[in-house]
């Protein structure tokens, strides 16, 4: 892919006219209204700029295949079709984008009439998404405004909070519904213009992050934006608007109102951008991360000798390594760092209460995800993986008799390794323990035998002596596993 510099494509994009479309012209003033509650004009063109193909350096040999046919066949079929998103705001900056977004002003059910590959998802937001094998092409209606004539009404809101909006208008009032300023760029297949209704190019160049309209009312619609505000900014390298940086340090709580399954989808698309720990450091100052993850914002409150944040950010920077390295990487692991913090601590006190160290890494890890759970929902596909990952933790430190040759074969052992490699940089664990691990693993068999054969003498020095007084010694249950086992 031809990658652009930021200024060429827009200085080139200068030499632009402003042509009203009829689409509009009939632009309301109040753009999303809940019953009796008047808000306040967005912040929008009444008249597009409009960028033709020669000014701009948006090529369709940088669009995907699929998403071109997308847009050529609605084309056909008389309806209009712009590329729209992330897909567009990419391509202007010379990166190549995640997925393309289609937007237009076919029906979902018109869309999926054109497409046989083509299935309907979401209540909240009705998209049709149009299947190429493993690419999907996302197909959105232009959203409208609920007070416009003639179309379908399907808008639910509570306090401000957009619940369901299926609302169809034209391309001018779906650009007032976008987020961003830099999102709501269009490119028109018909003409192969872009459209700016909302200042977005020139945002582009400013290297700015402005939400369209009033900023604490878009993020009261659907507090998400906060999350995808720090996405943007890290991801793209562009700083937030100070009005629409301003109600990201008052407004976190609105999180707790989100559907854990849909926080989860997106923490997954904030930490696995490659820029994770960027995102974590911006999620704490805007106290967004504490929202998500009370339990270790309060132990990276409390950190003592600077080694809570270490283990987290590290695993957050291994978590960038691997992805700028093309590694794989997995949501198991992820969620296994930002969480160990209150685990290992749960742990300890279970410890210190006299568990046994399986039994205790069990109910700290059953009591931290359960907490958890009912703010970011983690699928079991990876929250019993994450707690495979934990539990091994104390079983890397037993390193006598066969264990060790029995621990390497797990299927989890790679990745727990991994995370006491991360423990032992940032100073919880032994790095001697690390080093030994490291070593067994790159041993041939006879070398492992002989780093097993130390701890073993060690073990035989030490032989236990059945000691009938030390089963009563140690308590009614112990004199009873020891009377039955006898
Ligand atoms: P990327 O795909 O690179 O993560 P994107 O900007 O394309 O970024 P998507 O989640 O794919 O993000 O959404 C496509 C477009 O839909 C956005 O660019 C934006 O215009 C609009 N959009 C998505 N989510 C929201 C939202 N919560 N509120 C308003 N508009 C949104
Ligand atoms: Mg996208």
């Amino acid at each position: 892919m031809a990658v652009f510099s930021r200024h060429a494509v827009l200085s080139a994009a200068y030499l632009m006219t402003r042509v009203p479309p009829s689409a509009i012209r009939n632009l309301p003033n109040t753009v999303m209204q809940e019953p009796s509650q008047e808000m306040s004009p967005p912040a929008i063109a009444a008249t597009p700029l409009i960028v033709p193909r020669p000014e701009h350096a948006i090529s369709r040999a940088n669009i995907s295949e699929n998403a071109l046919k997308v847009l050529y066949r609605l084309k056909q079929e008389n309806f209009q079709a712009h590329l729209v998103g992330g897909g567009v705001r990419d391509l202007l900056l010379g990166h190549e984008p995640k997925d393309f977004d289609v937007a237009t002003d076919a029906t979902p059910e018109q869309v999926r009439q054109v497409f046989r590959n083509c299935r309907l998802i979401g209540r909240r937001f009705r998209l049709a998404h149009v299947h190429f094998g493993r690419e999907i092409i996302e197909v959105a209606t232009f959203r409208g405004s609920a007070s416009g004539d003639g179309e379908e009404k399907d808008r639910e809101m509570e306090s401000g909070r957009i619940l369901r909006d299926n609302t169809y208008g034209t391309i001018a009032e779906d650009a007032v519904r976008r987020d961003f300023t830099v999102n709501a760029l269009y490119y028109d297949i018909a003409s192969f213009s872009l459209i700016d209704y909302a200042d977005g190019l020139e945002d582009l160049k400013a290297g700015r992050l402005r939400l369209i309209g009033d900023p604490e009312q878009r993020y009261r619609e659907d507090p998400v934006r906060m999350l995808r505000a720090v996405r943007f900014a890290c991801k793209l390298g562009f700083t937030i608007d100070p009005l629409t940086e301003a109600p990201l340090f008052e407004l976190a709580h609105l999180l707790a109102d989100i559907a854990p399954a849909r926080l989860f989808d997106e923490l997954i698309k904030l930490f696995h951008s490659g820029y994770g720990l960027d995102v974590f450091e911006k999620l704490r100052q805007y106290g967004l991360f504490g929202e998500l993850f009370p339990a270790t914002e309060d132990c990276l409150a409390r950190e003592d000798h600077g080694f809570p944040i270490t283990f987290v950010s590290r695993g957050l920077a291994n978590t960038d390594k691997r992805l700028h390295e093309n590694k794989s990487v997995t949501p198991a692991f992820l969620f296994g760092v930002l969480l160990w913090e209150p685990v290992r601590r749960r742990f300890e006190q279970y410890l210190a209460n006299g568990e046994a160290a399986n039994e205790a890494m069990f109910m700290a890890a059953g009591e931290i995800c359960s907490r958890q759970q009912s703010l970011v929902a983690l699928p079991k596909r990876f929250s019993l993986p994450m707690r495979e990952i934990w539990s091994l933790q104390p079983r890397l430190e037993q390193r006598d008799g066969k264990r060790p040759q029995r621990l390497v074969t797990h299927p989890r052992f790679r990745a727990a390794y991994d995370f006491l490699l991360l423990r032992a940089e940032s100073g919880e664990a032994d790095p001697e323990l690390a080093a030994w691990w490291t070593r067994f693993q790159e041993a041939s068999g006879p070398e492992r035998i002989s780093m097993l054969e130390g701890a073993g003498k060690r073990r035989r020095r030490r032989p236990r002596r059945r000691n009938p007084n030390a089963a009563s010694e140690a308590g009614p249950e112990a004199t009873a596993a020891f009377e039955s086992s006898s």
